[in-house]
């Protein structure tokens, strides 16, 4: 039995550790989706049993390289016609319902403390399909943006998922400026809006990059255009193959 001095540091310590806990996950009680309190099986993704279920999962019938969906297996149309500069792209959702209200309010709801629930969805899918490489990359925001949102969204994820998945992160990608809103761009007005906007930093070794293979990660993949400048400016700098890894395509 123990003494009872040594329950009382017991005890000391659980509530410490509690309030330590809750202070990292203050909002893990309440469903960061729709609100609802939720009890302590739900407090690992902060999702209500109702929002859970709803998760939209993609299915299969994806194309095998950009990850579009497509009518009859194979190959989309534009991979047919032209290969990106990626090898594939991944995703575990579609932009829609709970996980578009989760990317909304983490990037611009003032969220910040969604990161670790962002992530465990991108580490849990890479570790499910295996997904390796040399280095992890995020695509980087504009000053501008940055200067609205006041926390860099991807970097945020990006170093959970370096800790989690034991991949090195480099950063050797500089987001110049975006010309204008891409929301209503086709993929070619997007390609021609982002074309120019990454560069490689200017501090940035490239030596690091010849000959490897980087995953690149992103909250959203909508035509594809960032995600296929971004590779092309990893690519002219030395590296070797690029695969992206996204939460959520639209
Ligand atoms: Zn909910
Ligand atoms: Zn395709």
């Amino acid at each position: 039995m123990s003494k009872p001095n040594q329950t009382k540091a017991y005890a000391w310590l659980k509530e410490k550790l509690n309030r330590f806990k809750n202070t990292l996950f203050p909002k893990a009680y309440v469903c960061h989706v729709c609100g609802a309190e939720i009890g302590e099986d739900g407090r690992e993704d902060s999702l209500c049993p109702k929002c859970r279920e709803r998760l939209p999962y993609r299915h299969d019938n994806t194309c095998p390289i950009c990850g579009n969906y497509v009518a009859t297996p194979g190959l989309c149309a534009r991979c047919r016609t032209s290969r990106p500069p990626y090898s594939q792209a991944f995703a575990p959702f579609d932009y829609t319902g709970s996980i578009r209200r989760m990317i909304i309010n983490y990037k611009d709801n003032g969220s910040p403390w969604l990161a670790p629930y962002i992530a465990k969805y991108l580490i849990d899918y890479a570790k499910a399909m295996e997904l390796h490489a040399d280095y992890l990359v995020y695509v980087p925001s504009s000053d501008k943006a940055l200067k609205t949102r006041g926390f860099e969204h991807n970097k945020k994820v990006a170093m959970l998922l370096c800790t989690a998945l034991e991949l090195p992160l480099t950063e050797p990608l500089h987001r110049v400026s975006q010309k204008k809103d891409q929301s209503d761009l086709t993929f070619e007005e997007r390609y021609q809006n982002v074309n120019g906007s990454f560069i490689l930093r200017d501090d940035y070794d490239r030596s690091q990059l010849i000959g490897k293979k980087i995953l690149l990660i992103d909250d959203v993949m909508t035509t594809g255009a960032t995600v296929t400048t971004c590779a092309q400016v990893l690519k002219s700098n030395g590296a070797q193959e690029i695969i992206i890894l996204t939460l959520a395509r639209s």
